[in-house]
């Protein structure tokens, strides 16, 4: 019980944010700021799905509070950015959309705004927002998201907050503004336990925290009777979900009972973690219809020798052994992954094992990065480090044998009839519409905006190496 209550924010402590929110709310109320003249947010997020699922939070929170979205920061009374720190790049990129803020705070000093997500967990990254951005009005890391409501109360005191020791207890009852209501996030399990060496999630994120499976499953109903249609289980390792928490199930019963729910949906989830690749999660994945035949299981490297200084706990014969009973179960599975080239220490042999290993799985569609040092993780202080020219030209021929697969795996769908699940319109062209099969493909064919959010099945007649395409039956 002890571990279940640290596991868990009081929930007091929510109600209590819901209470102020619903404080600043009456305040707007009490204005006429309601409907039409109800003050704007607007949020910016960068980084992974499980950034979009917290801003998504966010957003509930904000409509708690009275606030409306708004198209541009400059119609916001509360800008909130979102931000990622998976990168060097994307944090230079949220700094840069922070500091183009300044003008709006400088237009109208009443404006509100708070950065939040993995980088405001760097220790130093929140000093330079504290020291070089003085109109930020609050930082937090990504489990405080739930006190916003309190930032935002203090912030209009005038009172600049940096939240970053809050625990990374689970906060449940968040209200939540979802972007799709057919396509939908549902997290499951937050942080990592894993430490790979150049990760900084589990610094930021903290450490495994699984959601409870009737607090999921309440929420995955109420989705479907929403009209969800495809449901993404997320979490930094969803494979291993539930080995925080004695008598918990495992990802694969999870999934099982989450099948049960009455409707017509499909099930989806990620990210996997190799080694937590369990039997029964493949035996789930081969058994149940509505769980989507793809699997994003990331390798990051083809070397024994890198993997380990990765510190992923498994080494080719494991990752491959896993891909052949998966194969040997779901032979139409759809396989992508992650691959990170120019790890510190790598040599032309490493690049070339990754390269074999791509040839030996046959992947669907890879995800490659160039590796990026970040402060505090062991990797950062690796040598030697890999000259930026040999990384991009390694990139180069991991990108041409990396198309060269998927074009080969997509042409396996041509004569076939997929079906889909229609996204929207395509955003090049008005025409046409973009879907996801299963197994899991970006398909495009021609329709119109009344078939989002529907399935349909699509006859497909042609492949590239990053869509099939083809016409509705
Ligand atoms: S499994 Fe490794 S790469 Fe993935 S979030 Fe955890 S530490 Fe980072």
């Amino acid at each position: 019980m002890a571990a279940e209550s640290r596991r868990f924010r009081d929930p007091e402590e929510v109600s209590s944010e819901l209470e102020t929110a619903r404080e600043i709310k009456e305040g707007f109320a009490s204005r006429g700021l309601v409907g039409e003249r109800a003050p704007g947010y607007f949020i910016r997020t960068f980084g992974c799905q499980q950034n979009e699922a917290d801003s998504e939070r966010l957003a509930g929170l904000c409509e708690a509070m009275g606030y409306s979205p708004v198209p541009v920061p400059e119609a916001a009374k509360l800008i909130l950015v979102n931000t990622c720190a998976i990168r060097e790049h994307a944090e230079k990129k949220a700094l840069s959309i922070i500091g183009s803020f300044k003008h709006v705070k400088d237009a109208d000093p009443d404006v509100v705004i708070g950065v939040g997500g993995c980088m405001a967990a760097e220790e130093h990254r929140a000093n330079t927002l504290k020291m070089s951005y003085p109109y930020v009005d609050f930082v937090f890391e990504p489990a405080s998201a739930y006190s916003l409501p309190s930032l935002v109360k203090d912030a209009a005191r005038g009172r600049r907050r940096f939240v970053r020791e809050s625990g990374d207890a689970i906060a449940e009852g968040i209200p939540t503004v979802r972007e799709s209501s057919h396509s939908v996030w549902l997290s499951v399990m937050y942080g990592c336990n894993n430490f790979c060496s150049y990760c900084i999630v589990p610094y930021v994120r903290g450490r495994e925290r699984s959601r409870r499976p009737d607090d999921i499953i309440e929420e995955a109903k109420r989705l479907v009777d929403g009209g969800a249609k495809n449901i993404t289980l997320l979490g930094q390792n969803v494979n291993s979900y539930g080995k925080d928490s004695d008598g918990c199930c495992d990802i694969a019963e999870l999934m099982r009972r989450i099948c049960r729910i009455d409707g017509d949906f499909e099930l989806r989830f990620m990210t996997s973690h190799p080694k937590d690749a369990s039997d029964e999660l493949i035996d789930a994945i081969a058994e149940e219809p509505k769980i989507v035949k793809h699997f994003h299981l990331p390798v990051q490297s083809g070397s024994d020798r890198i993997l380990k200084l990765m510190n992923r706990h498994y080494d080719r014969e494991r990752y491959l052994s896993v891909v052949d009973k998966l194969r040997a179960r779901v032979p139409d599975v759809t396989l992508t992954s992650d691959i990170i080239v120019g790890f510190p220490g790598e040599e032309e042999e490493d690049f070339l094992d990754t390269l074999d290993l791509m040839r030996r799985v046959r992947y669907d569609m890879i995800f490659s990065f160039i590796y990026s040092p970040r402060v505090g993780t062991p990797a950062a202080k690796m040598e030697p480090r890999v000259p930026r020219e040999v990384s991009a030209e390694r990139m180069e021929r991991l990108l041409a044998l990396g198309t060269e697969l998927s074009e080969e795996r997509n042409s396996r769908f041509v004569g076939r009839t997929l079906r889909v699940l229609a996204d929207g319109v395509s955003r090049t062209d008005p025409g046409m519409m973009t879907g996801r099969g299963s197994p899991a493909r970006p398909v495009h064919f021609p329709g119109g905006e009344e078939l989002t959010g529907k399935f349909v099945n699509v006859k497909i007649k042609s492949a590239g190496a990053f869509w099939v395409g083809g016409e509705i039956e």
